[in-house]
């Protein structure tokens, strides 16, 4: 019952009713107060902790959208376009030509025992190289003796070397997948789309499922970085949840040092839909403070730069085929109703308009049979819903979790390629939703884009692309705004509003500690105020140790 004071230059809490103090009592991971000292003095006799007297505490960061594989693709080498921060604060400089990539992962071998050994890279993205595509013949410069492979951004896309097609038994004439491209001799560039294709070649460049699904090494990463950007609750948004990995997340999360709260969810995905939404319901049982279960996700569309994302008309700007159903209709609708009649909440992956429309037809009717108040079915990037499709997820009661990252990596290429200005401004609709009283979180979708809220949340303020454009100026929303999506916004989506997002009593003792205000930011450098680490339920980690 040890009951500690800390002092901070500032502590916001977002708590409108006492947004601002100076010291915050804290007694067995639980706000007790915020508030000067002799406000605080009625608890009792407390250690002062002065560490934070030039910091500014926030409530801990809420990351709704993010994945544990962020955390195991740091055992491979980085080479994508953009600056990445790695778990250990290592800043790895973007790849800005193929040439480089290949120099990094020739750099990278040497580091290898053998003369086999396979070797992977991740984050490559070929739009930042004028779309023009890696082939085969570009990684065997790496190695024409070991399996060399690189994942792309996306994720959806792996590049391997010849090595790697001839073991696979895939270099050859006359393949006919769509997920494979053929070059000018008949053979494939190396290029591997879509699940199937990318299952074929990837244990054998060393990219193990398991281990992307997130080992142990990969989730003490991942928490690493979680400390390093303020993050104190973070979701694994698509987890198939094995017995392996829920044992390990149990023991792990429970050690005394695990400086963060987990919220993995449930994948639909292999299992028939009856099973899945059974398994989450016994799952919520079974929780604990820093892991907690019992929530279930589904992927509707694909992607928007991959043109795999389920448009309405008018469709794809250059007339693409619409994109792909990852879900069939009528299993959305089981979902949704079976969901809702034993409480169990589902996150659905809209990207498309067309899937968000699916989305919300199907739990209109799912409502209509089995009603459930405060049921917070949340849609996950909703990337081209306009205003209409807003007002009606306020009406059905959903909360809404928007992409602002994507904005600045693909924003561009939505304008130029893909659904065209008009769409390609309204994406990420921040100001819409807040506008038609959808609750809103923003997130990163990690590892697709870093996970850093303060980036996240510069993001949503400025609605800048890549190439430093403003893009759909009448979205951008404000600084107090964007920090309540990266807290209180998350929290809402989570069912967890109650116990974390802001700094009051009887709340989580879960705080960023930054070095500067970001309420007193400039628009502009929000990004780039530093992060000193975290506390998490009561107890201080900071990143320089993490
Ligand atoms: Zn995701």
């Amino acid at each position: 019952m040890s009951l500690t004071i800390y002092r901070a230059r500032r502590i916001r809490t977002l708590n409108p009713a006492r947004p601002i103090a100076t010291h915050v009592a804290v007694r067995d991971g639980i706000v007790l107060g915020a508030g000067t000292p002799e406000e605080l003095a009625g608890w009792g006799s407390a250690t002062r902790d002065e560490r934070f007297a030039d910091k500014v505490l926030l409530p801990g960061f809420v990351e709704g959208h993010t994945h544990l594989m962020e955390g195991a693709l740091w055992r491979y080498v980085y080479v994508g376009w953009h600056d990445r921060t790695d778990p250990d604060g290592r800043v790895w400089p973007g790849a800005r030509t193929i040439d480089h990539v290949i120099e990094r992962l020739r750099d990278a071998q040497r580091e290898l025992p053998h003369a086999d050994s396979p070797l992977v890279g991740w984050g490559l993205d070929p739009i930042y190289f004028g779309n023009r595509r890696c082939t085969r013949a570009d990684l065997d410069r790496v190695s024409d003796t070991r399996p060399v492979g690189i994942a792309h951004a996306s994720l959806h896309i792996l590049n391997v070397n010849s090595v790697t097609l001839r073991t696979a038994g895939w270099l050859r004439p006359g393949i006919e997948h769509p997920g494979v491209p053929l070059g000018a001799d008949g053979l494939p560039t190396g290029e591997m789309k879509g699940p199937e294709a990318m299952g074929a070649v990837a244990e054998r460049v060393g990219m193990d499922r398991a281990a992307l699904a997130g080992d142990e090494e990969a989730v003490r990463r991942f928490a690493r970085l979680c400390v390093r950007t303020g993050v104190t609750t973070a979701t694994d948004l698509a987890s198939p949840l094995t017995e392996e990995a829920l044992a390990m997340l149990r023991r792990v999360t429970a050690e005394a040092a695990f400086p963060v709260r987990l919220v993995p969810l449930l994948r639909l995905l292999l299992e028939p839909v009856p099973q899945t939404i059974a398994r989450a319901a016994a799952l919520r049982g079974t929780t604990s403070d820093r892991l907690r279960l019992g929530r279930v996700k589904i992927v509707a569309d694909g992607s928007i730069q991959g043109f795999s994302a389920r448009l309405r008309a008018p469709g794809y700007l250059d007339g693409a085929p619409n994109g792909l159903w990852y879900v069939a209709p009528e299993q959305l609708a089981q979902a949704y109703e079976l969901a809702l009649a034993q409480g169990v909440q589902i996150h659905t992956h809209t990207n498309g308009d067309e899937a968000t429309q699916l989305a919300l037809d199907t739990l209109e009717a799912a409502l209509a049979k089995h009603p459930r108040p405060d049921h917070r079915f949340t849609l996950q990037h909703c990337q081209l819903a306009d205003r209409a499709q807003m007002r009606r997820m306020k009406t059905l009661g959903m909360a809404v979790n928007l992409f602002a990252n994507h904005h600045f990596y693909w924003g561009d290429e939505h304008y130029r390629l893909t659904v065209g200005p008009e769409r390609a401004e309204r994406m990420n609709a921040c100001r819409s939703a807040l506008e038609a009283g959808v609750p809103m979180a923003i997130h990163s979708d990690a590892p697709v884009t870093p996970m850093a809220p303060l980036f996240t949340a510069w993001c949503a303020v400025n609605r800048l692309t890549a190439s430093g454009r403003v893009q759909g100026e009448h979205e951008r929303i404000d600084i107090p705004e964007a920090l309540h999506a990266i807290t209180l916004g998350p929290a809402h989506t989570l069912h967890l509003d109650g116990e974390i997002g802001s700094i009051e009593t009887g709340k989580r003792a879960d705080f960023a500690v930054l070095e500067a205000d970001p309420f007193e930011a400039d628009a502009h450098a929000l990004r780039d105020i530093p992060v000193w680490g975290t506390v998490q339920g009561g107890r201080v980690f900071a990143a320089g140790q993490a």
